[in-house]
């Protein structure tokens, strides 16, 4: 990590000949570090009987991962309906889905009811009074508010949006078991990209005890606690990657002596993204053009519309120019086409002399990269590739293309004509 030697081992022989097939920009995916990734976890928590991940949608929402995922045993979790749709076609069903919205409607809740149900984490008290129906499985997400730090990702609980406050959450089950509620579960999700195993211990110390405070309150059992996603990967070459055993090592203790104290154990659940498939994609692009101005600028093919968090999050993503060996380097910031000066993959980042038509590689895009990319600027997303375990290369999203951009422009605005999909005011009356 960043990117693994193995992985590069696998893709950079191959790199002329997929960029010679497929072209540039893509995304491309490595099955095998997924599947190594999803078994670390599981064995890293085979001591708390019935472990299991959610992976988050949101990080990688292409059917081919998600069936990766399944095929692992993983759960879903959704907070759209769109991210249910999808987890639903590669196969997910009834509690394989955790739906995970905030801010939500009738009719979402009625989509995530439907179609053989999910688990449905409510993210505030108000929200049971839209449910069509209280269903017999509930959790909701705990705010702790200022009894936890959050991490400087995510900011602190108290200005986040998300979850029933500490001082509502007894009153929260309570209504739940009372219109029917049989089984229950506990949701947190507080840091994002923590590497700090210790954060997420006192995630699950936490819930541990909120479980023993709200079953002895109102003679519920918790079936289980999920704390959430936001273990981070190292995207620095120099960060240590989270202490994945010390974490389990530590939650499973907790989750013993719960079980001493209370005669049984709930489950583990989380719902991890970016630990899953952050380190396992890669953003391959070309450069197209070189500029010397006050700074040297290194255009490339891809732009913000293939990756977002540099230029959201001032992220760091590493580079590298397979193939160019050379130890001198030059200090350049690559670019991408946007009229947005924030369009920058790397800023004063020093690298191998690149000349046009070189290919670089950008590490850690296998999660919330392709996702969370956008059509500002008329700028099209880019092609998602999956190097296989055995060794296929497979397209498994093709390019957005022209067609694609402009699917929903109406080039005929008439609202004189008093079709079904023109409205008119008061004050402008049709004739
Ligand atoms: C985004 C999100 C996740 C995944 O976060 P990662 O940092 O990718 O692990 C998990 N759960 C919820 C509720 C989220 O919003």
């Amino acid at each position: 990590m960043p990117m693994s030697v193995a992985f590069e081992n696998r893709l950079y022989p191959r790199l002329d000949e997929i960029v010679a097939h497929f072209g540039t920009p893509f995304h491309i995916y490595d099955e095998t570090g997924i599947r190594e990734t999803g078994q670390q976890l599981k064995t890293a928590f085979a001591g708390i009987p019935g472990f299991r991940e959610y992976f988050a949608v949101k990080a990688l929402p292409n059917p081919a991962v998600l069936a990766i995922m399944a095929d692992m045993g993983f759960g879903f979790d959704c907070s759209s309906v769109a991210e249910l749709d999808l987890s639903r076609r590669v196969g997910a069903l009834g509690e394989d889905l955790m739906f995970t919205s905030n801010n939500t409607t009738r009719q979402e809740f009625s989509s995530a009811m439907a179609g053989g149900g999910s688990i449905l984490n409510l993210d505030d008290i108000s929200l049971i009074d839209k449910l069509p129906a209280m269903p017999e499985l509930i959790c909701f997400r705990y705010n702790p508010g200022e009894r936890r730090t959050g991490n400087a990702i995510i900011g602190t609980p108290v200005e986040a949006k998300y979850g029933v406050s500490h001082d509502q959450l007894v009153r929260a089950y309570e209504i739940a078991r009372d219109r029917g509620a049989k089984r229950f579960g506990l949701h947190t999700m507080l840091a994002s990209n923590e590497r700090d195993c210790t954060y997420m211990v006192q995630t699950a110390a936490m819930l541990l005890e909120q479980v023993e405070r709200l079953s002895s309150h109102l003679n519920i059992r918790f079936e289980f606690i999920n704390i959430g996603g936001g273990l981070g990967i190292p995207y620095q070459p120099g960060d240590a990657p989270l202490d994945l055993m010390r974490m389990s090592r530590e939650i499973t203790a907790l989750f013993k002596s719960f079980a001493d104290r209370n005669g049984s154990m709930p489950r583990l659940f989380m719902e991890s993204g970016r630990y899953m498939t952050g380190p396992h994609g890669v953003l391959v692009t070309r450069a197209i053009n070189r500029k010397e101005i006050y700074r040297t600028y290194v255009g490339v093919d891809a732009c913000m519309s293939s990756l977002m968090r540099p230029g959201m999050y001032n992220a760091y993503h590493h580079i590298t120019v397979p193939g160019k060996t050379d130890r001198s380097t030059q200090v350049v910031d690559v670019v991408g086409s946007l009229c947005e000066n924030n369009d920058k993959f790397a800023i004063q980042r020093p690298l191998p002399a690149i000349a046009e038509e070189d290919q670089l590689v950008i590490h850690d895009t296998g999660a919330h990269g392709h996702a969370m990319g956008f059509n500002y600027n008329g700028k099209l997303r880019p092609k998602e590739l999956l190097l296989g375990s055995d060794g296929t290369i497979s397209l498994i999203r093709r390019e957005e293309r022209l067609e694609d951009y402009f699917a929903t422009l109406l080039f005929t605005p008439d609202t004189l004509a008093l079709g079904p999909d023109s409205i008119h005011t008061r004050d402008q009356p049709a004739n």
